[in-house]
């Protein structure tokens, strides 16, 4: 391992955000990048754990101090062959993983210090792009077809892994490029649309056939196929069936995002069909990645204000003891978009949607408290009848997603990523589809 005892002597340095003022001028990445000494030194501060919790906390399984170590020492080619060992795709969860492996690192308990793993990884693979350690592999065919329906994080992993050991995948997608949410969900600014073209350039180029455009009805899959992986995700945002919710302005997040995405990628749209927040005073319920990304976006496209509510309470700063190491809540994050211009408000349940002339003007709010329960389980809301109205002539439901009901499937049918776990993280989706892939292998070198 490289320095023991580093972590003592070197503090963590995070690479940054671009300054405010500069990146709500535009849809470029926020994360600034730290030069290769920098980098090379945070890799230092890995204490090579005998029990490495980040190795546990972390979906894929990433053998983060392996890597940590030949990053040190300076062997990018070594770190990246065992980063890719078990990640297919590091440019993805380099820039948008919430780092469970961080929030496990020895040195986050003991200090809240933890090593920067998730922008290290991030360096490794621009590193194997840049010097060429990303080359096309042609896998010898094995005659056995499998289609891929759906090609965001899941499917992509399982199209990877089956034809990187000889199947000829087909991939599927009712959109029209492949990506999934990482495309038309997450905004370019946490999330460059070209890091997905230049990894999609080369499994193309390894054989994985792109049908794009295409609609499959899982009742009624494609025929000629020995296999098939739904990875469809969870389609269905979580709504609001409140009074007023037939009002003009009220918008699901992804219309908005998936849009503004579309828009950055050269698409029109007409003025009737733009869901766009300049000028206007936005409202955004749901205090999630897709609210933060809502935030980044309307703060981008103009807002005159942006409020965020959330139904549950702030969560505690720091370690919070109630929560049991090393388990973290996942939720009410903050996120670079939030310094960017919003006011965050908690525990505001919301009653009604009042409006005029048919369009939204505002949400009527009222305080909630939270009763913690005795026998340890869930804590109740109660209303406290103190209410208020939040003006806002847009407002995006970002409440979550349903878990889609599947039907039964037949033997040969395999589902990974959030089509299965319900809505989830990409590096969750990755792990479903490697284990999806490793499942549909076994099944196909039994027929
Ligand atoms: P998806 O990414 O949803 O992909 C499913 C694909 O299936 C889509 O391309 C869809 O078009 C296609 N499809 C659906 N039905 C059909 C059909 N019938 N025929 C053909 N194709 C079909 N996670 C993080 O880890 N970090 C983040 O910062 C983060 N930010 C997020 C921001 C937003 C706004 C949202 C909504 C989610 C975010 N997530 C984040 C969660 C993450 O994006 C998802 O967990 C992940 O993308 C799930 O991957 P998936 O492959 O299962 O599904």
């Amino acid at each position: 391992m490289g320095d023991p005892r580093a972590f003592l002597n070197i503090a963590r340095q995070e690479a940054g955000y671009r300054p405010v003022s500069e990146r709500i001028t535009d849809y470029s990445q926020v994360e600034q990048t730290l030069n290769t000494n920098s980098r090379k030194l945070q890799a230092s501060r890995c204490m090579d754990c005998g029990v490495p919790f980040c190795h546990w906390a972390c979906p894929i399984g990433n053998k983060q101090p392996e890597w940590q170590d030949a990053l040190y020492r300076g062997k990018w080619k070594e770190a990246y062959e065992v980063l890719s060992s078990t990640c297919d795709f590091p440019e993805f969860t380099g820039r948008i993983c919430p780092a469970l492996c961080e929030k496990s690192c020895v040195l986050k308990l003991s200090c809240d210090q933890p090593v920067t793993i998730r922008e290290n990884e991030a360096a490794i693979v621009e590193a194997a792009f840049r010097e060429g350690y990303i080359q096309v592999k042609t896998p010898e065919r094995n005659g056995k077809k499998v289609a891929v329906i759906g090609a965001g994080p899941a499917g992509l992993v399982v199209a990877n892994q089956l034809n990187l050991k000889g199947y000829s995948v087909t991939l599927f997608d009712k959109d029209e490029a492949p990506g999934g949410l990482l495309r038309f969900g997450i905004p370019n600014f946490k999330l460059d649309k070209n890091v997905i073209d230049r990894r999609m350039k080369i499994l193309a180029a390894e054989g994985i056939r792109f049908e794009m455009g295409v609609e499959i009805d899982v009742n009624h899959l494609p025929e000629g196929f020995d296999a098939y992986c739904i990875c469809t995700g969870t389609p269905a945002a979580r709504d609001l069936s409140i009074p007023g919710r037939e009002l003009k302005g009220i918008h699901f997040a992804l219309e908005m995002l998936a849009q503004q995405n579309r828009i950055l990628a050269g698409q029109t749209f007409p003025k009737d069909k733009l869901v766009n927040a300049k000028g206007k005073k936005v409202l955004v319920i749901g205090g999630g990645d897709t609210g933060s990304d809502c935030i980044g976006t309307s703060v981008r496209q103009g807002a005159v204000s942006v409020t965020q509510i959330e139904i549950m309470p702030k969560p505690p700063v720091g370690y919070n003891p109630a929560t049991p190491w090393p388990q973290w809540p996942v939720v009410f994050k903050t996120t670079s978009s939030h310094e960017e211009g919003c006011t965050r408000r908690w525990c505001l349940a919301s009653n009604q949607f009042l409006g005029k002339n048919g369009k939204v003007t505002g949400v009527e709010v009222e305080e909630v408290e939270w009763i913690p329960a005795t026998d340890g389980g869930r804590s109740t809301m109660k209303p406290t009848g103190k209410k208020e109205v939040i003006e806002a002539d847009m407002v995006l439901l970002a409440m979550g997603f349903l878990k889609p009901e599947q039907p039964k499937f037949a033997e040969n049918v395999f589902l990974a990523g959030d089509a299965d776990t319900g809505a989830s993280l990409v590096v969750r989706a990755m792990a479903g589809g490697r284990k999806a892939a490793a499942e549909i292998d076994t099944y196909l070198t039994k027929v």
